[in-house]
This record gives structure tokens, sequence and C-alpha cells, in this order.
């Protein structure tokens, strides 16, 4: 049987542009389909406009330790139209790299949207339809909000990016990382920001002692962080909602003024449930992400989704049909960039270089850009220690340069450490940077060092990591 392409790729995102060009170079005809930008969640509404934000925030205690340290400098306050415009101009100039990378490989492009018909083909937005020998799944996920009264007035992750002006007041509903990331931003960008976690501490799943000095961190820059409360309904303010509203920039006259919203008019009023009530000019949801499986027709070529809307797939994305894979968040696995082109380039190596490649999910480094930052691989205190026994190194300081210019923002460095073997099981970190340390971190860890690799490196001084090679005695064993 003959097909239009040898490959068909559903999703011009990190993982589907990776897995098309590398196809192709192997000598492969194929063909990439996308319906919105070039790019997908991270270029355009994720991890690169997010990382400029968090560069934008942090320039509001720049100010002060400039100070500190001897510069004159008056703070004048951010000018959100100014930074979008910019911050849309490197998204287009990304997007056209992306795109001119796809050209430069051979690989077709639809601007359209695609879905499957059957096991070897794809129909088209614009009508037409193809067939071919192999179909990638890679269209990722999209932020869900939870169904409540009033909840289509509140925002997420999609539109921050895209707002007209900075909010003065926002509730971000959520404890992951989008919500804490976004917490910190928009705090570090002037805006008032109360965050709503329902559990007892956000960034569940991450280390105990990091999670809870990320909290404090974060309350401590000024983040009104309520846990345990949840969102119980919202809907646009009324006048009788904003009277006695003493929140907002005072007008010329000295009376409080009172925050426009530009959908509801009034800002949106929330009930919680703790049972304040109270009026902010925003409300993010951050509440988790689905995968985007809905009409992509998998139904009709008979791949399996599973219960949380991801596509099922084997350790080499290989679905149940066997012409079809998947890679990326609309798996479900880890939902990262750099682990879906990893996928992308294993699905690669296994179907068309003929050398079955299964990704390794283990011991994933990774940062969550909250301010303060965390950066993790491994296996947290709490996990390792119900595997087996463990020895917990760690020490939590104020750096050198907040010191100086007056910050109380602590550090932590922490290490479990295998009792048996010796071996670093886990490493986490908070502080300026933290991301970039556990990369570094990370292939040390990845290639199985012990405590005992790290006690025998020099330290590299004065830096913040140094901690992590001369911490001598264990605060504790568990
Ligand atoms: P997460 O799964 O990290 O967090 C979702 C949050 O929403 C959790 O705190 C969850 O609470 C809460 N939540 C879920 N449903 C409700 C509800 N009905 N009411 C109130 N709260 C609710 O998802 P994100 O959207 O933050 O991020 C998605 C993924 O994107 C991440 O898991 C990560 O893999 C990736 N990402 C990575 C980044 C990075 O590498 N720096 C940055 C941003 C995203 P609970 O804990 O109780 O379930």
């Amino acid at each position: 049987m003959t097909f239009d392409y040898d490959l068909f790729v559903i999703g011009g995102g990190s993982g589907g542009v990776r897995a098309a060009r590398v196809a192709s170079a192997t000598g492969a005809k194929v063909a990439l389909a996308e319906e919105y930008r070039m790019g997908g969640t991270c270029v355009i509404r994720g991890c690169v406009p997010k990382k400029l934000m968090v560069f934008a925030s942090g320039y509001s205690e720049m100010f002060d330790d400039a100070r500190a340290y001897g510069w004159d400098v008056t703070e004048g306050p951010f000018n959100w139209p100014r930074f979008r415009v910019h911050m849309h101009k490197e998204l287009d100039r990304l997007e056209g790299i992306y795109r001119k990378l796809l050209d430069g490989s051979n690989v077709e492009i639809f601007d359209a949207r695609a879905s499957l018909k059957d096991p070897h083909t794809v129909i088209l937005s614009t009508g037409q339809e193809v067939s071919a020998k192999h179909i990638l799944v890679a269209t990722g996920g999209r932020p869900v909000v939870p169904e409540m009264p009033g909840s289509e007035l509140g925002i997420t992750s999609n539109e921050i990016f895209l707002l007209d002006e900075m909010p003065k007041s926002i509730l971000i509903i959520g404890g992951g990382y989008i919500a804490s990331e976004f917490a910190g931003i928009l705090n570090g960008l002037g805006v008032e920001v109360t965050q709503f976690y329902r559990g007892a501490q956000i960034l569940r799943g991450f280390d105990d002692e990091a999670r809870g000095l990320v909290a404090e961190g974060m309350r401590a820059k000024g983040v009104d962080l309520h846990l345990g409360t949840n969102i119980v309904e919202m809907r646009a303010a009324t006048k009788d909602d904003l009277k006695g509203l003493t929140e907002g920039v005072p007008m010329e006259d000295g009376h409080p003024a009172v925050v426009p919203h530009k959908s509801a008019g009034h800002g949106i009023w929330v009930k919680a449930t703790n049972g304040t009530e109270k009026v902010y000019d925003q409300v993010m949801f951050a509440t988790g992400r689905a995968p985007n499986t809905d009409g992509m027709g998998l139904e009709d070529a008979g791949v399996t989704v599973g219960r949380r809307a991801e596509i099922v797939v084997d350790e080499y994305s290989q679905t149940n049909i066997p012409s079809v894979y998947a890679i990326g968040d609309v798996t479900n696995r880890v939902q990262l960039t750099p682990v879906a082109i990893r996928e992308g380039m294993a699905f690669v190596e296994t179907v068309f270089k003929g050398n079955p490649t299964a990704v390794d999910h283990e011991l994933i480094p990774s940062a969550v850009f909250t301010q303060p930052e965390l950066g993790t691989v491994g296996l947290t205190e709490e996990q390792a220690r119900d595997i087996e026994p463990v020895e917990i190194y760690c020490t939590s300081f104020k750096p050198m340069n907040h010191a100086f210019a007056g910050r109380d923002d602590r550090v932590l460095m922490k290490l479990v450490v295998s009792k048996a073997t010796r071996k670093i099981l886990g490493c986490h970190i908070v502080a300026d940077h933290a991301g970039e340390m556990i990369q570094l971190v990370g292939i040390a860890v990845k290639m199985g060092a012990t405590k005992e690799d790290f006690d025998r490196t020099v330290a590299v001084h004065p830096t913040m990591a140094e901690e992590l090679v001369t911490m001598k005695e264990p605060v504790r064993s568990a």
C-alpha cells in the first residue's frame, strides 16, 4: 500500500516539530499540521513568555538591591503594554524560527486542524484528506477550569499573556506550578495577589521542606496565600459589592478608587470556602491541564483514550493502533517540554531508524520558577524514606548577596542520601537560579553519584551551591 506521507504529525509544539524534523532527516516524507501558531504551549503561551515575565518581575526587588549596593536608582512603574509588545515580538521571532526549521527540513506544513479518520488517514479542516504510513499525535494540553457558578468570568494561563492591562488585584486559584509561578510574577509586577490553594501546602508532590520555604518566601514578598481554601462561587461585582471597598489606588481627591474590570465592569465578586467575600479585578484559574484529545477522531481510528482523556501509549509512545503514536502532554506522562522532545526523538529512533528506544522518565530534573525558585531532581525526603533508610543533609541560610542588600530571603540546599548505597536519591534547592543549579546536579545524580563523590568535589567559593559539597553531617536519618 502506498501513502501520501511516511509520517503525518498533528501538532506543531516542541515535541511534534522535533519529531517531524528528525524523521525528515532520515529521508522520510513528512507533513505536519498545526491549527494555531507554530511552537505550541511552550513557545506561545507557556515556558517562554512565562520566563520573560519572571525576568520582568524580578526587577522590582533589584531596585532596592541596587540602592543597597550603592547605586542611585529611581524606581518607576512597570509598563505592561510596552513589555507585552516586546514579549510578543520575541514570540513571533521564535515562531518564525520554528517554521523556518520545518521548511529547511523539507517538512510540509498544513496550517489547519487535523483529525484522524482511520489508522492511516488524516482529515484536515480544509476538507483535504491525506494518508500516512505513521501518524504522530502531539496535540498537547489545555487549561481546565472547574465548573462552578461564574467560572466563565475567570481567565487561565492562556489569556494572561494577552491582557490589555495589568489588573490591580488578582485571585489565583490552584497551588501547582502555574498558580505558584504566576502568583510570584504578578506580585513582582505590582499586582495585589491573593492565592487560594485547597490543600495543606502548595506544590504538592515536591519535597515538604522545599515547598514550605517557597510558600514562606512567597508570603514574605507579598503574596496573600490562603491554604485549605477554595472558591465557592463568583459573579460580576455589583455596585453594592463595591460599597465600602477601600482597596485600589486612591484618587486625586483622596477617595479610594474602585478598580474597574473590563469584562465585568466592576470586578469579580468571589465567595470563598472560608466564608470571605471579596471583589478582585481578575480571577485566574491554574487548576491543572487536560490532554487535547477532543474531536481528534481517535475513536474513529480505534485509539484507546484513558480516564483522564489522555492517549494511552506504551514505552515506545505507540498506541494500541500500530500506525498511530503519541508524544508529549497529550499522553499525560510528564508534562514538560524537554520530555516531549525526548519522546519525539525516541519515536523517530524507534520507527525510522530501526532502533527501538524507550523514553527514560527516571530522574528528570525540573524547576519551578516561583519566587523563590525551586529546583529538584529525584526523590523527595518523604518518598525516599518510604522506600529505604536515608540520611538527610540540609542547610538553610541567607545568601551573601541578599544578606548584604538587607533581604530576608533564605536559601535551601538539601540532599537525600541512601544509607545502603550512599547514592544521592534526591536534591532540592530553593534559591535564585535554582533551575540552573539543578540542571548540573541532575547530571551527577543521573550518573549515580554518591554523597562521597559530592564530598570529593572541591567547593566553588563563594557561591551558594558550594554548600552541596560541604555538608558534613546529616541533619537526620529517616
Ligand atoms: P498542576 O497539576 O501542577 O496544579 C494544578 C493545581 O490546581 C493543583 O494545586 C490542584 O490541587 C489544583 N486544582 C485542581 N483542580 C482544582 C479544583 N477543582 N479546585 C481548586 N483547585 C484545583 O497543574 P498546572 O496547571 O499548574 O500545570 C500543569 C503542568 O504543566 C504541570 O504539572 C507541569 O508538569 C507543567 N508545567 C511546568 C512548569 C515548569 O516546568 N516550570 C511550569 C508550568 C507548568 P491539588 O494539588 O489538590 O490536586
